[in-house]
């Protein structure tokens, strides 16, 4: 009886955590004027009022989408400490922060660098200033729990076929107009489901009395519950929810559990070398090969996520990267060489290369997703600079998931609908030819 209870106990959870996730939907928020100020926009600002060339009046590249605030992410607004208190949001004490005259502070966590008066919120709308202490409103908050594949996002080598639970709270630093999880990112967060989630999971967890959070043992706990080898802070951006993720991830290690980070790369180098004495395995979105992309459509800048990657490679975190290529932004020719001949000089040809298929979302309506022939030809200009392992995500035909050997040419692992039909790899080379196959083949 016990054990029939404990299946239908999980059989449940699955259900309800397929129906359940993400749920938030954006509200209609009033235009409102940010009340931080980055050094990015201070220098945006800086730089139009001395050439007279405004952000808008940059020429567009003929029928792309012109971005109404795409120097920013959504804009923020203040929510005083009651509320965040009545809402049973968290207020954590942040890390990596300076405190400034007049009550401000000054986030040191991502690049954006946020200045924030007492009362306010940072860029990303999940950090706030209370007294000159900042606070991450996330914190054990949740909003999206679900049982991955590790292929889902995506790392094709790192424990292929195994599962991963992948976690976010709400927000982001970067603005994407094309997000596909905008409904969280771009959220605030005193608009998020986290108390519906928690109030559902914890039917797992019997012990569970705190219905206001979710412990980072206790995402452990889950994962371990569910058969899980890995736990992926994701779908929106982790580096926001930073502590959380990092109390998680000690958590986690201690339970013989991996890991994983799926992010846009937008985090100062201090957290980051700190963060990967706990990562096993990373993603990062290169969204683009130029600042002018970055700028346009994420409301953010290249150079720090290339300079997370090169951390990654220093600190022998096994990483992949993932390019969303999009019609008419990022599809280019001239692009795509030029961020393969990066990837080879610097990080070598070693790094699995995924081109995902670009579909119309949030506010990049304008365009029809990506031809396949568009992504075909991406991952041909990246073989032809040398990348060894690439593949196309985000479609529904057969072979393109597949890894194959670089020395022999064979089918090393093949994959159908991110899941992993056969396994040739052993003790991590190729089966057929014993060539070394870089990645994390074993727990
Ligand atoms: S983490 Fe958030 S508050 Fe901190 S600098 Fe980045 S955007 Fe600003």
């Amino acid at each position: 009886m016990r054990l029939q209870s404990a299946i239908a106990a999980v059989a449940t959870f699955i259900i309800l955590v397929a129906a359940i996730t993400i749920t938030v939907f954006s509200q209609n928020q009033p235009p409102e004027k940010p009340s931080f100020e980055t050094p990015l926009e201070k220098k945006t600002s800086e730089k139009t009022s001395e050439k007279g060339d405004s952000p808008e009046n940059i020429p567009l590249p003929e029928g792309s989408y012109k971005h109404p605030d795409r120097f920013s992410p959504r804009p923020s607004k203040s929510i005083s400490k009651d509320e965040v208190e009545r809402l049973k949001l968290a207020l954590h004490k942040a890390s990596y922060f300076k405190p400034l005259e007049n009550g401000s502070v000054q986030c040191l966590l991502c690049p954006r660098h946020c200045f924030i008066k007492d009362g306010d919120r940072g860029a990303c709308r999940v950090r706030a200033n209370y007294g000159g202490t900042l606070y991450a409103l996330t914190y054990g908050k949740p909003v999206a729990l679900n049982n991955d594949p590790i292929e889902k996002k995506p790392l094709n080598h790192f424990l292929p076929g195994t599962k991963s639970l992948s976690v976010a709270t709400i927000g982001c630093n970067f603005g994407c107009v094309f997000c596909q999880n905008w409904h969280i990112s771009q959220e605030y967060p005193e608009n998020g489901n986290h108390l519906d989630l928690i109030a559902y999971v914890s039917e797992l967890l019997p012990d569970k009395k705190d219905l206001t959070q979710l412990l980072p043992s206790e995402i452990v706990q889950l994962a371990k519950l569910l058969n899980a080898d890995s736990i992926s802070y994701t779908y929106t951006e982790p580096s926001v929810f930073f502590e959380y993720m990092l109390d998680t991830a000690k958590e986690a290690r201690k339970a013989g559990l991996k890991n994983v980070w799926v992010t846009c790369g937008y985090l100062e180098e201090k957290p980051l070398h700190e963060l990967c004495k706990y990562l096993d395995a990373a993603n990062v979105d290169l969204k683009g090969f130029s600042e002018e992309f970055y700028s346009r459509y994420c409301g953010s800048t290249l150079a720090p996520v290339l300079k997370t990657l090169m951390i990654l490679k220093e600190e022998k975190v096994w990483f992949e990267i993932t390019n969303l290529v999009i019609p008419q932004a990022n599809d280019s020719d001239e692009m795509i060489r030029k961020m393969c001949v990066w990837i080879r000089e610097n990080l070598g040809t070693d790094v699995p290369l995924h081109f995902s298929r670009f579909i119309p979302h949030y506010k990049l309506q304008d365009r029809p997703e990506t031809p396949f022939a568009t992504l075909q030809r991406a991952a041909k200009i990246a073989k032809e600079e040398g990348i060894k392992y690439v593949y196309i995500g985000n479609v529904w035909t057969k072979g393109v998931e597949d890894t194959l050997c670089p020395n022999c040419g064979k089918t090393i692992v093949k994959r159908e609908f991110m899941n992993v039909l056969e396994n040739n790899i052993k003790d991590g080379k190729c089966k057929f030819c014993n060539a070394p196959i870089p990645g994390v083949w074993s727990k």
